[in-house]
């Protein structure tokens, strides 16, 4: 238990706890506004009581972290279509991770697709759909490929995987996305106002810091890569508070046991020879070009295209994902949070995931159904 003795000491917590509060006593009443990207960093910060050891200048903000709810409609439309077998065709197996089944599609999730007669299988991994195939030859199977660089060379060794097997009813739909064009996006965006952002750890050990050097070195925002511990989590913000303070924005690795500048270069590789970079829609961010993963022409045997790039999500007219996911609003600034919308009956993605805000929120935070 050494890791988590060191990382969950509550003296070194509170240790640094304060070292914030006196960094942001230096901001000059500067509300300083910190955005973390990953669905692991929305849960911890909630799960351990992070904002309780911060002062009232620093609000924490979630952002597009969470893969489940970026995913948007027409994906979940997609494969639904691509279950009902086609006249004639191979019946279908959807394979999918357990955070999508229940993410709601225009007229439905998988879920509900699947008490209708939709063959839909939950899995852990990309190697558990392509067994289902080599364990059903009469049908085809299409694993729903959704995730950020995290997940993407899992699903790109599996694809090799098929070609070499020979597997030809192995398919994947591919959702994946990546995280730098999409922070572009929000630092773009006028309406998003944020001084720093906790960058994804996972997504960090395959990509490395350095493809967000441009968040520093162009817009002067301050960056921060870290773990997913509360001394981790406390470390990243003690580093973008005094980023902001000293006027010296970079983006610091303060996860440095498990993340590298040039990241991971094999998982790179694999990724870089299955995959190409393509347009594609977020929910809440919308159309961003070269952000999402599509699978090159050499693997086409092995991949469904993907729904059309220019068709925006289409979310439920209460629901505010969208600008929950851009740190526009919190959770619980939504009507639906904890009353209509509540994890056994999300309406929204973001009360689907495990690793999303509403999620986390209702299950930690301000507003859940414990404080009423
Ligand atoms: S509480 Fe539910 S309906 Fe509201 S924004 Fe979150 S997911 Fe959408």
């Amino acid at each position: 238990m050494k890791f988590i003795d060191e990382f969950r000491n509550a003296e070194a917590a509170k240790e640094l706890g304060a070292r914030i509060r006196r960094a942001a006593g230096r901001a000059a009443g500067k509300r300083l506004r910190l955005m973390e990207v990953c669905g692991g960093h929305t849960m911890a910060i909630h799960r351990f009581g992070i904002p309780h050891l911060l002062p009232e200048e620093i609000e924490l903000l979630s952002g597009p972290g969470c893969p489940v709810c970026v995913t948007p409609t027409t994906y979940v439309d997609l494969a639904i279509r691509l279950g009902t077998a086609p006249c004639g065709g191979p019946e279908v197996t959807l394979a999918t991770f357990g955070d999508l089944y229940r993410v709601p599609g225009t007229d439905g999730s998988l879920e509900d697709a699947a008490a209708g007669g939709l063959d839909v299988r939950v899995v852990y991994s990309a190697m558990d759909a392509l067994r289902i195939a080599q364990e059903n030859p009469e049908r085809e199977v299409i694993f729903l490929a959704i995730g950020f660089e995290t997940t993407a060379p899992g699903t790109a060794a599996t694809i090799r995987e098929a070609a070499a097997g020979e597997l030809h009813n192995f398919r994947v739909l591919s959702g994946h996305k990546t995280m730098p064009p999409a922070l572009r996006a929000l630092v773009d965006s006028p309406e998003v106002a944020v001084d720093g952002f906790i960058l994804p750890g996972h997504v960090s050990t395959i990509i490395g810091s350095e493809p967000y050097e441009f968040l520093a070195r162009e817009y002067g925002m301050a960056c921060c890569v870290t773990g997913f511990e509360p001394t981790d989590v406390l470390r990243g913000i003690l580093a973008l508070v005094q980023q902001v303070v000293e006027e010296r924005p970079a983006v610091e690795n303060a996860y440095r046991r498990v993340v590298k500048r040039a990241g991971n270069p094999l998982a790179k590789q694999i990724v870089d020879e299955v995959f190409e970079p393509a347009d594609g829609q977020w929910r809440g961010l919308g159309l961003i070009a070269e952000s999402c993963l599509a699978v090159r022409a050499q693997w086409e045997a092995h991949s469904v295209e993907p729904p059309d790039p220019r068709i925006p999500s289409a979310e439920h007219e209460a629901c505010r994902c969208v600008d929950v996911l851009r740190g526009l609003v919190r959770p619980s600034d939504c009507s639906l949070f904890g009353k209509v919308c509540l994890p056994d009956s999300p309406v929204g993605a973001c009360m689907v995931s495990n690793e999303g805000a509403c999620a986390a929120y209702y299950k930690y935070g301000p507003g859940r159904r414990d404080d009423d």
